[in-house]
């Protein structure tokens, strides 16, 4: 297996030059990345690190850009130009969002500046060398993140319904809401025209639950530099997503210690990642059953055999280790029973082990979300991935990892559904909420069959993914 490969800087991907201990997960990649990031993308990094350089906190820059925001107009064309990354919903929400508004500042020239919220700092090293992508505390719309919203003055979408959007008064600072509830005025963010608007200000503050990138690649603007960026197109979140997340130390620790202990020695590593979207606790008898379909049925793990007890040597067995993670460890328990009760037909000896099991979802607890995202890295170091649909946990595992996973489809009605689960035709995660205009024509339309590479998901049939 290739554990801790050589070359630790991803063929380029990651920056040198940062303090080796200040963030262990950076240069120790148990895996290596899935292809080859394209020289071009390895360039617009390197030219991104140096504007962050240049106009990140603190900076000359970033003090005169800042002084226009308390005025509220530009006093002339300011050297830098921003996106901010308010905190916002689930941790794989948040993974996924955050990956989105980078590649956003990269199209258009800006500097991502990133909200603390009450734990990313905890979770994440900083990913640009030199200067800090967090927002500094005294940022002065610091105070203003949690009250935006689509009613606010300064929301992109009601400027527009107001027609308060005029190109001779450029404000210093707009919000662009793009949640899952927002609505036809602020989906026109997806709009060439409008983004010729938003280009002229120096702040743009950003509250998303949702990955957007299938839809910049529907926008003529965008389309030209996307394909020179990623001509393996599928592989948009992979290549950031390695280059921007790194656990920090503590977060290392859960990943090293349990990869480590339960991972690292076995023939095979396969990922089940459970996320059942009900009321209820559980666990549920039908999500066991598609559990053990899905897996047999794609040859992931081998079936048992109830009529003999093989004993075999208890030498040189062919090992798999499954991780599964759920909030409930009722699915787990039953996993690993079963390959203690009954030999495999197969001789192989099954390992499954489960990092932890919280319960709910408690956004707002520190080792909670370390544990999260522990976890989800931990998925995304494994061989074979099974994930459930609907799941920005199982996406983040996957796009980091370089897997294409085995998606279970959504039971209906109680029942494991059938087929229990299909192959992902990518790796990227799937945007939930897409708009389906066409700005040009400025009516509806069907954005999943405009070009081969957006297309519907598998696990949701009105999102759009990149493939
Ligand atoms: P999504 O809701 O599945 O799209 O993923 P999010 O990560 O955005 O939100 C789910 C949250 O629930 C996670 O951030 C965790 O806080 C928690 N959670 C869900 N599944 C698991 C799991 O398997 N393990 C752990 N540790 N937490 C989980």
């Amino acid at each position: 297996s290739k554990v801790f490969p050589n070359d630790k800087l991803l063929g380029g991907l990651l920056a040198s030059g940062f303090d080796d201990r200040s963030c262990l997960s950076r240069y120790r990649s148990v895996k290596g990345l899935s292809g080859n990031p394209s020289p071009y993308l390895i360039s617009r990094l390197r030219k991104y690190e140096a504007l962050h350089k240049k106009c990140g906190p603190y900076t000359e820059s970033y003090n005169k850009t800042v002084k226009d925001l308390n005025s509220g107009h530009l006093s002339e064309s300011p050297d830098c130009k921003y996106v901010v990354w308010i905190s916002f919903s689930g941790l794989g929400n948040r993974i996924l969002t955050l990956a989105s508004a980078f590649l956003y500042a990269l199209l258009t020239n800006r500097v991502l500046l990133v909200d603390p919220g009450v734990d990313m700092v905890d979770l994440f090293c900083e990913p640009i060398p030199d200067v800090s992508w967090f927002l500094p505390p005294d940022f002065p719309l610091n105070s203003q993140f949690l009250s935006l919203n689509q009613k606010s003055d300064q929301c992109h979408g009601k400027m527009l319904k107001n027609k308060s959007v005029t190109n001779s008064k450029v404000p210093s600072s707009v919000y662009l809401h793009l949640a899952h509830d927002y609505d036809d005025e602020d989906k026109l963010f997806f709009c060439d025209e409008e983004q010729q608007f938003l280009q002229k200000v120096p702040w743009l503050m950003m509250k998303t639950d949702n990955y957007f990138i299938p839809s910049l690649f529907l926008m003529p603007s965008f389309d030209q530099e996307l394909s020179n960026l990623f001509p393996n197109k599928d592989k948009v979140f992979h290549f950031i997503g390695r280059y921007l997340f790194h656990p920090t130390n503590k977060v290392w620790g859960f990943v090293s210690r349990y990869y480590q202990a339960y991972l690292a020695n076995v023939d095979e590593r396969v990922g089940i990642q459970i996320r059942v979207f009900d009321t209820r606790p559980g666990p549920f008898q039908h999500v066991f059953d598609q559990i053990l379909a899905c897996t047999l049925k794609e040859n992931i793990l081998p079936d048992i055999d109830k009529k003999h007890d093989n004993i075999g040597s208890l030498k040189n067995l062919k090992s798999k280790a499954v991780l599964m993670t759920s909030l409930n460890s009722g699915y787990f328990e039953k996993v690993r029973d079963m390959y203690w009760e009954y030999p495999t037909v197969t001789g192989e000896v099954i390992g499954v082990y489960q990092p932890s099991h919280e319960g709910y979802q408690q956004t707002e607890k520190q080792i909670h979300n370390q544990k999260a995202w522990a976890e989800m890295y931990l998925l995304s170091l494994t061989d074979v991935l099974v994930t459930s649909s609907w799941s920005t946990f199982g996406y983040v595992a996957q796009g980091l990892g370089g897997l294409k996973p085995y998606i279970l489809y959504k039971p209906e009605n109680e029942t494991a559904p059938n087929p229990p689960c299909r192959r992902a035709m990518s790796m990227e995660p799937c945007f939930h909420a897409p708009p389906f205009y066409d700005c040009k024509a400025k009516r509806g339309t069907d954005t999943g069959a405009l070009v081969p590479h957006v297309r519907h998901c598998e696990d949701m049939s009105w999102g759009l993914k990149v493939v």
